[in-house]
């Protein structure tokens, strides 16, 4: 098998709105790939079809060699799928639910059952019902890995964990690769992305704008600072940061006795780290790109999703 996913000018038409314009993307087994995106990008469109949930209206999908529309149970345990939105109402308790799950999946070991349980952090003897968001999310993740599958299917997996499960989560997924799985995972937090994938696609109105390695895409090029400096000048602290190279939207404010500089930096840091190095600096931030700016930015106003997917 040369791919583990294959997809082939994937179209998905929702009536009038095209959700997936003519999408060509393809996996490697025992890779991490990412597919990020802002909201309504076609992110879950795409992964669904995967899984048989969404027909194409044209294209060609196959997934570890087979077309998931006939694969059935046989191709389904070799798959563990994590859905965008995950509802869990039962009474039952979180055990008796992977147990039931493990009926369609496949043999599943119990001693790794818990031993996800208890790196994630979730008590599997409470009803799924009376868990929190993030702790029912845990659940979904438990039975997407437990049966061991081939290929991971994560629709944005960490939405709703804190930032130390979702550190542990991330983890798990690279253990997957070790272990000669194959992972595609949705996110719109660039961040994880980097952190984990081999190859990432970005989506944007339906279209990917740009495919890759994560370095080469530049995404993480745009940054938002803010520094708090002990200075006296507001105008002179402006001019020495005005015209270093990618800054931008750059705002000086006196607050008590400290000036407040924000600015954006796109492309490399150095510059600007250079000109801050003269300055007496109490407080720094520099936050993650936003995903959305940093497409719109690199890939131009067709990247917007609202009304840019017809
Ligand atoms: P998010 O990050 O917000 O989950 P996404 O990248 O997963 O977004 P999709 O959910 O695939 O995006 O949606 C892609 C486009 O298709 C959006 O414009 C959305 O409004 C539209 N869409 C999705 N599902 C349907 C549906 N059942 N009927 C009509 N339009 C839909």
């Amino acid at each position: 098998m040369s791919s583990a996913i294959d997809i082939t000018g994937l179209h998905k038409r929702y009536g009038h709105r095209t959700a997936v314009h003519d999408l060509d993307l393809h996996v490697r087994p025992g890779t991490i790939y990412g597919l990020i995106g802002p909201n309504g990008a076609g992110k879950t469109t795409t992964l669904r079809t995967l899984v048989d949930i969404i027909r194409p209206t044209s294209g060609q999908v196959r997934v570890l060699g087979e077309d998931p529309r006939h694969g059935g149970a046989r191709l389904r345990r070799r798959i563990g799928f994590v859905p965008g939105e995950l509802r869990l109402e039962g009474r039952v308790t979180g055990h008796r639910m992977l147990s039931f799950y493990s009926e369609t999946s496949g043999p599943v070991s119990r001693a790794y059952t818990a031993e996800l349980a208890e790196r994630l952090g979730v008590d599997l003897s409470r009803p799924v019902r009376s868990l929190s968001k993030g702790n029912k999310q845990k659940i979904g993740l438990i039975q997407a890995f437990m049966h061991r599958p081939e290929l991971l299917i994560l629709d944005e997996p960490t939405s709703g964990l804190d930032p130390l499960v979702q550190r542990e989560f991330l983890t798990m997924v690279r253990e997957a690769r070790e272990a000669g799985q194959t992972v595609l995972l949705s996110s719109h937090v660039l961040s994880e992305i980097q952190q984990t994938a081999d190859e990432v696609a970005v989506l944007a109105a339906g279209r990917i704008v740009a495919q890759g390695d994560v370095a080469s895409l530049r995404l993480g090029s745009v940054r938002r600072v803010r520094v708090a400096l002990d200075a006296q000048d507001p105008d002179a602290l402006h001019r020495r940061f005005t015209g270093i190279p990618g800054v931008t939207e750059l705002e000086v404010a006196a607050h008590g006795e400290a000036l407040h500089l924000t600015a954006t930096v796109e492309g490399g840091i150095d510059p600007f780290v250079k000109a801050l190095a003269q300055e007496t600096v109490r407080d720094l931030t520099i936050e993650e790109p936003d995903l959305e700016e940093s497409v719109l930015r690199l890939y131009g106003p067709a990247a917007r999703t609202e009304g840019g997917a017809r």
